[in-house]
């Protein structure tokens, strides 16, 4: 398996999903893009951050974890609406980087931004594979893995989990890169409290990553 896609609602929602798993990939030698589809919404404690920092937030933690590539959409927060230009946007991607594995926001997130993009990850990854947006290029061939990755709300039912323990202070690191949400919560230490809650009640010990399976190879999307 060699090209990973990672379709985030917001910046550093790929390291809280799967910021592990990706640094494992990348060490394994896959080459790891990660898109990241809605803009920072600013809350009162960000005035002093400029859109430059925030920027850099997402560079850096790309950089610890290995990504090759990262995009932002820059779609606008809150009156976010998914459309023909969104869709194509994510096909094209989808249609260049041809994916062997996808991680997406799993269907139950409790955010609504998150279950727009989970929605617009699966009908993106249908029309890629489709005879439409002949714009966006020739048909992409499914990708052999399917992933829904944990945010804000974790998984009632884990379907497949995946060790992290040897990655799991690049994650830390990682969610350390974005100091503008460090201040709003304590996202690093909650990343390696919900990492070793998974590992114990799947291996015993460690840290894991859980995911709802969304894809499989021969099933459909
Ligand atoms: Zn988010």
């Amino acid at each position: 398996m060699n090209r990973v896609l990672v379709i985030a609602p917001h910046p550093d929602d790929e390291v809280i999903g799967c910021g592990g798993s990706i640094a494992k990939l990348a060490q394994s030698g896959a080459e790891v893009t990660v898109v990241i589809v809605i803009r920072r919404e600013r809350g009162s404690r960000d005035h002093a951050v400029t859109d430059e920092e925030f920027a850099t937030e997402t560079a850096d933690a790309c950089r610890v974890l290995g990504v090759k590539r990262y995009i932002t959409l820059e779609e606008p927060s809150r009156d976010f609406a998914v459309d023909r230009r969104l869709h194509l946007a994510v096909v094209r991607l989808l249609r260049e980087v041809r994916p062997d594995r996808v991680y997406v926001p799993h269907r139950d997130d409790g955010d609504a931004e998150h279950q727009a993009v989970h929605r617009l990850a699966l009908e993106a990854l249908w029309m890629a594979q489709s005879d439409f947006f002949e714009e966006a290029g020739p048909p992409a061939p499914p990708p052999s893995l399917v992933l829904g990755y944990e945010i804000w709300a974790p998984l009632a039912q884990a379907q497949y989990t995946e060790d992290v323990t040897a990655q799991i202070d690049l994650k830390v690191e990682a969610m350390q890169c974005y100091r503008s949400q460090l201040r709003h919560a304590a996202w690093d230490e909650a990343v390696r409290g919900l990492a070793s809650y998974r590992a114990v009640t799947s291996t015993g010990r460690g840290h894991s990553e859980a995911f709802e399976v969304i894809r499989v190879s021969g099933s459909p999307v």
